[in-house]
C-alpha cells in the first residue's frame, strides 16, 4: 500500500490552514502551522497570487491529504463518484467518509487517520465480529465497529478517546466510547463536514477539465 512518509505538518502549512494529522499536537501550540503560519520552503513568505488551475489543485491536493489518500485512489473516488445519481462532489467526500480509517478517527479510538490505519492493519479492528484491516473498506450503514480486547488496553487508544472530547461528533455515528464500539447509523452529510473548509467543487473542475 502506497502512502505518503514525509513531514506531515508540512502539509498543512502547504495548505495553508490546519488538517489536524497528528492528533494530540493539533490543538497544542506546538503544532507547526500556529508557529509559522506560512508555506514551507525558501519562498514560503513570499507573495504568490495563485493561478485558477493552482486553486482547485490545492484543494484537490488538501482533501487528499486529509484523509491519507494517493492520487490514484483518489481519483478513483472522483469516477466512482462520477457514475452515482447524487452532486459528484458531495458523493466523492461520502466515500471518503466511509472509509474504515476515518470511521475509527471520527469515533476517536485514533487520534488521527494515520494512527487508525495503524491500528487496523495491526487487526484491532472487528466489524460484525469479523476482523477487518482494509482501511478503504466502506463501511456500510448499520456495521457494527468494535476494538479487540487487546487494544481496549492500549495507552494510545485512551489518549485517543480522551483527546476526542476535543472534536464534535457527526451525526451519522453513534458510538460508546466506554465499550470501544460504535455504529454507522446514516449516510454522511455534507453540511456537516465543515472543519476544516473544503470546496469539493473545485475538485469536480480540476478533474473534469
Ligand atoms: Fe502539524 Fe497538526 Fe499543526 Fe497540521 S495541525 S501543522 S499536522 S500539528
Amino acid at each position: 500500500m502506497a502512502r505518503y512518509i514525509g513531514p506531515v505538518c508540512k502539509l498543512c502549512r502547504r495548505e495553508g490552514m490546519k488538517l489536524y494529522l497528528k492528533g494530540e499536537r493539533c490543538y497544542s501550540e506546538k503544532c507547526a502551522y500556529t508557529r509559522r503560519p506560512y508555506p514551507p520552503g525558501q519562498h514560503g513568505q513570499g507573495r504568490i497570487k495563485l493561478s485558477e488551475y493552482a486553486i482547485r489543485l490545492r484543494e484537490k491536493q488538501k482533501v487528499r491529504r486529509i484523509y491519507g489518500v494517493v492520487e490514484k485512489q483518489f481519483r478513483g473516488y472522483y469516477t466512482a463518484a462520477t457514475r452515482r445519481k447524487g452532486r459528484t462532489g458531495e458523493e466523492m467526500l461520502a466515500m471518503l467518509e466511509r472509509r474504515l480509517d476515518n470511521i475509527i478517527y471520527r469515533m476517536g479510538f485514533a487520534a488521527s487517520r494515520s494512527d487508525a490505519r495503524q491500528l487496523l492493519r495491526h487487526g484491532h479492528i472487528h466489524i460484525n465480529g469479523k476482523r477487518v484491516d482494509i482501511p478503504s473498506y466502506q463501511v456500510n450503514i448499520g456495521d457494527e465497529i468494535e476494538l479487540k480486547d487487546k487494544a481496549k488496553a492500549y495507552t494510545r487508544v485512551a489518549v485517543a478517546v480522551g483527546g476526542a472530547e476535543k472534536r464534535p461528533l457527526v451525526s451519522w455515528i453513534e458510538v460508546d466510547r466506554g465499550k470501544h464500539k460504535g455504529k454507522l447509523k446514516a449516510t454522511p452529510i455534507r453540511e456537516e463536514l465543515n472543519e476544516p473548509l473544503i470546496d469539493e467543487q473545485l475538485i469536480v473542475e480540476y478533474y473534469s477539465r
